[in-house]
């Protein structure tokens, strides 16, 4: 094991996990995520596996012991409400209650309805590269990897009542069982009661009459073994019954999860073993500061990032202290790319033994394939000069940046990709709320005597361009604020822009000089 002690989040997890080993397992670590096959994958399950990802790689460098992840999806849960977003929403209202792995797709692409779902979660987590091993609950189920937790829950069944039922309402409390059966007639599993528990030969008896919302029933009665998925529990029972069946050693959950975690918790204590080591993060929210719903699920998905910005960028974004809650929409993407970079140029500078306190190491697989990025050229470098130049020449612009950092054939394809995305920003997010505005009599003056005094300057100094603003400001008697406010409305039809020095060595002296005869003669 290292010595050293690394500070980044994942480390402390990791750390935490390895204190539950007193020496090294004969099977690999086991890390869990969950999926909820109802709906589509989203942002959130991509950064649970990415965050979940992190904590394995550092406890992989810190240990060097194997680990595996699984992706569970809970297929075996019913379906509850019609997703509005879907097709064929008769079918599926006629299917209500039904376990979603019993329910067609309505895609009519796969066998059932989580089969779909599952394809997109596992099409969407390769698509990123993510390692991890997929089990599906209804296979976990049928296949009898649970039977044995099964038998302990039945056995211990007042135990598992006395945990649960103090956190219910009253009037759900008389119908309540941890088991669902699934009524061998109509099929439907949120439509059944529990009768009685027979712990002698692992059966319960069921009638199928409960009135639930617009979920159906059909009165069979019936007696069902509760192995081989003929019965699920309910979920907070079926996350500690997971945990119990794969020895899961670590998995994190969203803040709005934590009291059902403790409740797990018990359960599989109750069982007889610990429940794993993980973290609460925080949910993310939308631009007013508002939870973003799993159900709407609106504006940024991952494929829209994508075409923004590079996908690193969210990861960096995402990796920032999960403990605080994260606002997730367009505005941040340049921030988040400008960061990013940031990560990178510094990346190359720290020490091998800091490098895995990086964000960057985590991105780029524990360090092994990161890119080099010495540069300041970045996303809003880029689209300050798309700003000026206009958003339809790719090779223009990258002819600017090549004038103003001549060591970037280095990573020019790095930069080539910041410039596409930067023109779809641009394009979508930018020229909309572009307004340019006439200067008046004073401001062309100030606008000309600008133009005057860079065509008097000689040299190539940043700083010295930089300077030639503030004297001209100063001759007008006019405060710098409102001088650079006026010159980016006039010269970029926004509110803020690029240092001028910057502005300048990117366009060349001439071009500059040009632009200000345009502007100052409106
Ligand atoms: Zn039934």
């Amino acid at each position: 094991m290292t010595t050293l002690t690394y500070k980044s989040w994942p480390f402390k997890e990791a750390q935490k996990l390895r204190k539950r080993f007193q020496e090294s397992p004969n099977i690999p670590v086991r890390f869990e995520t969950g999926f909820g096959p109802s709906g589509m994958p989203h942002i959130g399950t991509f950064a649970e596996v990415a965050r979940t990802t992190w904590v394995r790689h550092a406890f992989e460098f810190l240990t060097q012991w194997p680990t595996q992840l699984i992706a569970f999806s809970d297929d075996m849960d019913g379906l509850r409400k019609v997703p509005l977003n879907m097709p064929q929403q008769e079918m599926l209202a006629e299917n209500l209650g039904k376990p979603l792995c019993q329910v067609p797709d309505p895609f009519g692409e796969c066998e059932s309805y989580s089969a779909y779902m599952n394809n997109k979660l596992k099409e969407f987590l390769d698509s990123y590269k993510f390692d991890y091993t997929f089990q599906s609950s209804y296979e976990a189920y049928t296949r009898g990897d649970l039977n044995d937790g099964l038998a302990i829950i039945l056995k211990k069944i007042e135990d598992v009542n006395a945990i649960i039922l103090p956190t219910m309402s009253e009037e759900k409390r008389a119908n309540w069982s941890p088991f669902f059966p699934i009524c061998e007639k109509c099929g439907r599993i949120y439509s059944t009661r529990v009768t009685a528990y027979n712990t002698e030969n692992n059966t319960i008896e069921y009638i199928c009459n409960r009135e639930e919302g617009i979920v159906k029933s059909c009165g069979h009665r019936g007696t069902t073994s509760i192995f081989n998925g003929k019965v699920k529990v309910g979920w907070k029972i079926d996350w500690a019954l997971r945990w119990y069946s794969y020895d899961i050693e670590y998995e994190m959950y969203g803040k709005d999860l934590i009291e059902s975690a403790k409740l797990s918790g018990k359960i599989v204590r109750l069982m007889g073993k610990k429940p794993p080591t993980g973290l609460s993060y925080e949910l993310f929210l939308d631009e007013e500061g508002r939870k973003i719903s799993k159900s709407v699920g609106k504006g940024l998905t991952i494929d829209s990032w994508i075409s923004y910005a590079p996908l690193e960028s969210l990861l960096y974004y995402i990796f920032q202290n999960p403990k605080q809650a994260k606002r997730l929409f367009w505005g941040i993407v340049p921030k988040s790319v400008d960061d990013y970079l940031t990560g990178l140029n510094n990346y190359e500078i720290l020490d091998s033994e800091k490098q895995p306190d990086s964000t960057i190491w985590y991105l780029f697989n524990k360090g092994v394939n990161v890119p080099y990025y010495r540069s300041s050229i970045n996303f809003s470098l880029i689209n300050n000069l798309i700003s000026a130049v206009g958003a339809d020449d790719i090779d223009l612009i990258l002819e600017y940046l090549k004038r103003y950092d001549s060591s970037m054939e280095k990573f020019a394809t790095i930069v080539e990709d910041l410039v596409n995305k930067a023109m779809n920003y641009y394009r979508d997010f930018i020229l909309p709320n572009k307004k340019y505005r006439t200067p008046n009599e004073k401001e062309r003056e100030m606008l000309k005597r600008l133009r005057y005094e860079l065509a008097k300057y000689e040299g190539n100094n940043e700083d010295e361009i930089q300077s030639i603003p503030f004297t001209v400001a100063r001759i007008f008697n006019e405060s710098p604020k409102n001088f650079f406010k006026m010159f980016y409305e006039v010269v970029f039809g926004q509110e803020r822009g690029p240092r001028f020095g910057t502005f300048v060595q990117l366009m060349g002296k001439d071009k500059a000089l040009s632009l200000l005869d345009t502007v100052s003669s409106i």
